[in-house]
Formats: structure tokens, C-alpha cells, sequence
């Protein structure tokens, strides 16, 4: 696909993601040589920076690309600098636009960028509709001569009520196809793997549902705990921070029916279905019944002392936010009626792992006396993260007498296509959002079927009765009473057993 010429505007550039983030994936466009002829970098922010303080920042001086350039040549390293120029904001995001807008036309005068322009809101959330108020106030939302693209950074309101509002508050300014809602999860291979794996596949498809899928378990796992994001993780919590996003994107890659084409609206008209078919929980018991929340409590890891989450710098020492989060719940369309589902998603868990696991169910009937058959049904595993790949699990013959079943592996690994160059998700998705490819970005509509589904589990846990808060130590599955949650249907798989 071509990347047209276009000038890229970071608000918020002074800060962590951009530098750690953004600035990276740039580099690696560059390199590979993705970024089209006529390109710059206008960052903006309240901090008082001139160009070169800037170039210094997140460039030559930047750790996150330290080892990167440290063999380029200086004309290498100075010509990606280059790309980049600064302009501050005075004391707030709410005025200096008239200047913004005079240093966006005039650069895109000087480069040729073609008047097209990506305005990336990498602030805090709060300052979304103002900016993207300000901004129209220039006209710089208007699409006469270039495009012009919003692209803003999760959390996308942090209930149902907050969402809409956000939804409407930017499309007061931008028309919908103009606002690019990034969810960085998206831009991992294995999950756009996920519709390659179902839709390229004659072997997959056929099995994909009630008649064949036993249950469908979805783990992520963090080994490490808040760290300094305290502060604002005590006010979002597990549900909020994974799985209202990131999970949902991925539930609703795996539910999907076949999308008719790989149009971007084809693709989200369905991820869009899928979620309005989760069977939202409605009542006290259903809600008791399927979800857990647990927090992580102080322990020894190692022989070292970590704190529980309650001791966290920046926590509320009565916090009622979860660390954990399991969720038991059903899809109610044709393909997945019955069919349960389990996601869970939690901080200093044993290691870090991102994995789908499609559990088939036992074959109809069992020629082969083995007690063990059932932990030896058939599974998928899709592997998100560390180790990307896809495993597929089966049962072959031990050698020797009778007929004894081992279970065996059919592996792939991404990091065995040593000739391919991975994308990051950041330099994939931006790279899209350049080239006005939407299909990995999240719609105002998915984001708000995404929270039909949540916000009724976030009211429980804020306002039940009986709901209770477990503690778990760090470095282990979870509290005991998940087991709860899939008892009768299975365990929760360990994911480091391969
Ligand atoms: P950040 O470092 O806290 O903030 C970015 C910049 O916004 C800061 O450098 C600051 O620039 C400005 N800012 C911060 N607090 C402000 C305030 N109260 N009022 C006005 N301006 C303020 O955030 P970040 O980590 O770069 O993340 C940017 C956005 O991405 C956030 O919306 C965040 O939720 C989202 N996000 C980040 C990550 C991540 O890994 N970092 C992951 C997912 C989503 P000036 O003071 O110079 O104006």
C-alpha cells in the first residue's frame, strides 16, 4: 500500500509513550524505509522545548533507541532526527492553537506534506475533546485539500456512560472514519493471526464452535505488579486496564463469523456482532456466580520481601481495586450457544503470558481405555505473548503393547521465520493509520459493546451484595476460588506446560 506524504502532530510528545513508544517505531519505518518521501514529526506540549532539545530527547539522547544507533553513522542517526520539530503549548492544552496551526501550515508548506495530517493524542485521556475542539476551532479537522486523522490512545472512557461520551465529544469535531482508536494488542501478529488461522484455513473452521469447542479459556498474565503506575492503575483495576479492551478485542476475534472480504469495515461489522453477542450478566447471581476479583497481597518471591498491591505507592490502603479478574461467561449466537468461555487477567502471576486456548471436546466415542484421555483432548493454543506462535496439541500412539496415548505437539513459532522482520504493534498500527487502514482500530460502536459487557460487572463489583475481594500471594495462579469458577468443565491451563 502507498503511505501518502503527511506531517504526524504528537500531543503529549514530552512524555513516556512517546518517547518509549512512538519515537522507536517511527525509527524502525524508517529504516525500513516505510515512511514516504515527504514526512516530519510536529511533537507539542506544554513543556518548553525548541526543536533540538526535543531531537535530543527522543532521539539522540533517547535509551529506548540507544542500542539501536549506536552503529549507525551520524548521517543516518542526524537524517532521522531531522524528521522532527517541536512546538509548545504555553501552560495548557486549551490555548496557543492559532500558533500550532501556523507552524503545522507552514511546515507542511516547506516539507510538501499535502496538507495531510495524523493528530496522535498521546495526553491524558481528559484532554481528548478539548484538543480535538481546539483543533477544529483552526479548521484543522476540515478535509479539503489533505486528509486529516484523529488517533488516540485507551482508555476510551472508563464506563459505558463515559465512552458515549467520549464517542460523541470527538465526533462533534471529526467525522467517525476520521478517529483512529488504538489498541495495541491489535497489532500483535498472533492476534491478527487469529483471523488468518480461522479464514486461511479449510482445517480449523469446520470445528470452530458448539458442535466441536469444549471451552475456550483466555489467560493474560503479568509476572510483575503495579510498579509506579499505582496512581492510576488504583482508579482503573484489571477489568478496566485489560480486559474491557484488549481481551474483548481478542474474544471477539476468536467468536466472529467469517467477515465477507478483508475490507476494514467488513472485518469491524463482525468484531462488532460478536461482542453484541456476549450474554450480558444481569443478575445478582450470575454476576456472583461468574466473576472473581482478587487483589495480590504482600509475599516472598525469591527470598525477597514485594509488597502487596494495598502497599503500593500511589494505592489506597483500603482499595477495593482488583489485581485479578476472572470471567466466566456465554456468547449467545448460533455458533457458540453453551459454549463457555473463561478470561482472566492479573498482575505478579508465576510469568508473563498471553495465550488462547481452544479446548476441543473428547472424541464421541472412546476406543482407547485411557484414564487419562481426557486431559488429552485436542487443544489450540494461540500464543500471544512471549514466544509467539501457534500449538496445536493431539494424541499419538506410546510405541509398545496396546494402545496407549501420549499427547504430542505441533508447534509453530514466529521467531522460527528468521528472515521475516516482526513488526512491533506500534510501527504496524501507525504504519496503518498512515495509510488510512482502520481494520485494526477499534469503531465508536465496538468500543461501547465492549462496555454493555462490562459495565454491569463493574456496578456489581462496586455496588453488590456478597461480592467479595480475594487476596492471592504473588507468583501464583490466582486465588483458590477461581478453581471454582471452571470446576466441572475443566482447570485452568498452566501455561508454561507446553
Ligand atoms: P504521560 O507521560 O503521563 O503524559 C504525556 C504528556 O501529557 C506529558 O508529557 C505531559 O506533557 C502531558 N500531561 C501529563 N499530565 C498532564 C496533565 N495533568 N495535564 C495536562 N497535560 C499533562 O503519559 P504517557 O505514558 O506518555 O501516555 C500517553 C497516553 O497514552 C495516555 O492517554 C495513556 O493513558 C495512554 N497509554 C499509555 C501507555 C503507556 O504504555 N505509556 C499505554 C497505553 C495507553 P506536558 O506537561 O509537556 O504537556
Amino acid at each position: 500500500k502507498k503511505t501518502e506524504n503527511q506531517l504526524l502532530v504528537i500531543f503529549g510528545a514530552s512524555g513516556d509513550l512517546t518517547a518509549r513508544k512512538l519515537v522507536p517505531a517511527l525509527y524502525n519505518l524508517y529504516v525500513e524505509g516505510h515512511l514516504p518521501d515527504n514526512f516530519v514529526v510536529l511533537g507539542a506540549s506544554r513543556s518548553n522545548l525548541t526543536d533540538n532539545q526535543f531531537r535530543d530527547r527522543i532521539v539522540y539522547n533517547s535509551n529506548y533507541l540507544k542500542e539501536r544507533l549506536a552503529k549507525k553513522s551520524k548521517e543516518h542517526v542526524d537524517n532521522f532526527a531531522k524528521l522532527f520539530f517541536y512546538q509548545d503549548l504555553g501552560d495548557s492544552y486549551d490555548s496557543f492553537y492559532g500558533k500550532l496551526a501556523k507552524r503545522i501550515a507552514d511546515l507542511d508548506q516547506k516539507y510538501r506534506t499535502d496538507g495531510n495530517q495524523i493528530y496522535y493524542l498521546s495526553t491524558p485521556p481528559q484532554l481528548y475533546e478539548t484538543i480535538a475542539a481546539r483543533l477544529a476551532e483552526q479548521n484543522l479537522n476540515l478535509q479539503f485539500e489533505g486528509w486529516r486523522r484523529l488517533l488516540i490512545e485507551k482508555p476510551f472512557g472508563t464506563s459505558l456512560e463515559t465512552a458515549k461520551d467520549l464517542n460523541v465529544g470527538l465526533q462533534n469535531y471529526f467525522e467517525e472514519p476520521q478517529i483512529f482508536r488504538i489498541d495495541h494488542y491489535l497489532g500483535k501478529e498472533t492476534v491478527q493471526n487469529l483471523l488468518v488461522t480461522r479464514f486461511a484455513n479449510s482445517i480449523f473452521e469446520p470445528l470452530w464452535n458448539r458442535n466441536y469447542v469444549h471451552h475456550v479459556e483466555i489467560t493474560n498474565a503479568e509476572s510483575v505488579g503495579v510498579e509506579k503506575r499505582g496512581g492510576y492503575y488504583d482508579k482503573s483495576g484489571a477489568l478496566r486496564d485489560m480486559f474491557q479492551n484488549h481481551l474483548l478485542q481478542i474474544v471477539s476475534l476468536v467468536v466472529m463469523e467469517p467477515p465477507i472480504g478483508d475490507a476494514p469495515e467488513e472485518i469491524r461489522n463482525e468484531k462488532v456482532k460478536a461482542l453484541k453477542s456476549l450474554r450480558i450478566m444481569k443478575d445478582d447471581k450470575t454476576l456472583f456466580d461468574h466473576t472473581i476479583r482478587a487483589q495480590y497481597m504482600s509475599s516472598t518471591i525469591d527470598g525477597k520481601k514485594v509488597n502487596g498491591y494495598r502497599e503500593e505507592d500511589g494505592v489506597d490502603p483500603d482499595s477495593k481495586t482488583e489485581t485479578y479478574a476472572a470471567i466466566k461467561f456465554f456468547v449467545d449466537n448460533w455458533r457458540w450457544r453453551d459454549v463457555p468461555f473463561y478470561v482472566r487477567t492479573a498482575k505478579r502471576m508465576p510469568t508473563k503470558v498471553t495465550e488462547v486456548v481452544i479446548h476441543f471436546k473428547k472424541p464421541h466415542h472412546q476406543i482407547f481405555q485411557d484414564e487419562q484421555m481426557g486431559e488429552k483432548a485436542n487443544k489450540l493454543v494461540i500464543r500471544i505473548q512471549p514466544n509467539e506462535g501457534i500449538l496445536v496439541k493431539f494424541g499419538v500412539k506410546v510405541p509398545g503393547q496396546g494402545f496407549k496415548v501420549e499427547r504430542a505437539n505441533l508447534d509453530f513459532y514466529y521467531s522460527d521465520l528468521v528472515e521475516t522482520h516482526v513488526m512491533e504493534a506500534y510501527e504496524r498500527l501507525l504504519l496503518d493509520a498512515m495509510q488510512g487502514d482502520a481494520t485494526l482500530y477499534a469503531r465508536a460502536d465496538e468500543v461501547e459493546a465492549a462496555w454493555e459487557f462490562v459495565d454491569p460487572i463493574l456496578q456489581y463489583w462496586n455496588t453488590g451484595k456478597d461480592v467479595r475481594m480475594y487476596g492471592y500471594s504473588a507468583g501464583v495462579w490466582g486465588p483458590e476460588n477461581a478453581d471454582d469458577l471452571i470446576e466441572g468443565v475443566g482447570f485452568w491451563r498452566n501455561p508454561g506446560d507446553n
